[in-house]
């Protein structure tokens, strides 16, 4: 496994294993690494010949207000987790002056998205996905895959990075992983070390939440209102949880559901608040015909 800190480096590398007739995956990750990160990895290893991790907590998808400053950074334990699994060739960690050369000030040309991000999490963080898929967009650039991995416990940054490819017209397969969860059914995430233990036992909401939106839309259930409410009801079971949103939305214009349509892929979404923490959660579901 080789560590790599600049882009010339990644590019001659990525150009060399190109030349060779490898097959080249991305996963693009921020550190911290959980089991969720190493479930893209083995997803990576099973589709392409070679496996670039890269780690970089991303300057420009962060709010003023965010936890830039306090995301956890420790790339030596990072490689250890990454060295038990196998199967990765290159961790690209670039600094942030590698990625942002002028500064990020100076950035004058990104990938914006439009009315996709007005949605879900990005109507909360204005700017976020213009700054997750320039960085995407530039990591694709520096290591230059054939197939860049991503979970759908993101669901809004997998589904808008899908679009990017596609209305981009790009050269790079976006793949999505399921979600891995800890043994309640609480969403692996980075954030979850800030939860005290009373808030983490009440976590658990989450994961029942889109479970319950699930359970009724395969149950032929066709009112939206109804799902909706059924997910609220299990948030209400944290006495602790604020509720940042709890959606039901098309998987393709990211918007509410009006009415549910046999064969329509719909998401069930939540964001909610212990404290701080921002923790998300979703269920991709495919609505059955009609009983
Ligand atoms: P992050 O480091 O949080 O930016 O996440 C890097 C990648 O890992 C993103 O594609 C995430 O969607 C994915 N990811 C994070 N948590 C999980 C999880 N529990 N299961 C699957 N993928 C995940």
């Amino acid at each position: 496994m080789e560590l790599i800190r600049t882009v010339d480096g990644m590019q001659a590398h990525a150009d060399e294993a190109r030349r060779a007739g490898e097959t080249l995956a991305l996963v693009p990750t921020m550190g911290a690494l959980h089991d969720g990160h190493l479930a893209l990895v083995r997803a990576a290893r099973q589709r392409a010949d070679h496996v670039t991790v890269s780690i970089f907590v991303n300057p420009t998808q962060f709010a003023p207000d965010e936890d830039f400053d306090e995301y956890p950074r420790h790339l030596e334990q990072d490689m250890a987790a990454l060295d038990t699994v196998g199967g990765v060739d290159v961790v690209f960690a670039p600094p942030v002056e590698e990625m942002y050369p002028d500064g990020q000030q100076a950035q004058r040309v990104w990938v914006d998205v439009e009315e996709l991000d007005q949605h879900l999490c990005g109507r909360y963080r204005p700017g976020h996905f213009r700054g997750v898929l320039t960085v995407v967009m530039k990591l694709f650039q520096a290591c230059k895959p054939h197939l860049g991995v991503f979970g759908k416990k993101d669901a809004q940054q997998y589904l808008l990075l899908r679009r990017m490819a596609h209305d981009l017209a790009m050269d790079v397969e976006v793949v999505g992983v399921p979600t891995v969860r800890e043994t309640d059914g609480l969403a692996q995430s980075s954030r979850n070390r800030y939860l005290t233990p009373d808030e983490r036992a009440q976590a658990v909401v989450l994961s029942r939440a889109v479970q319950a939106a699930r359970k009724r839309i395969l149950g032929g259930e066709q009112r939206p209102t109804a799902i909706v409410e059924a997910v609220r009801h299990e948030l209400a079971q944290a006495p602790d949880a604020k509720v940042q949103y709890a959606e039901l939305v098309d998987t393709t214009t990211l918007a509410p559901v009006s009415e549910l349509e046999a064969g329509q892929e719909v998401l069930a979404a939540v964001a909610v608040y212990f404290g701080d923490t921002r923790l998300i959660d979703n269920a991709f579901v495919q609505v059955p015909a009609a009983p």
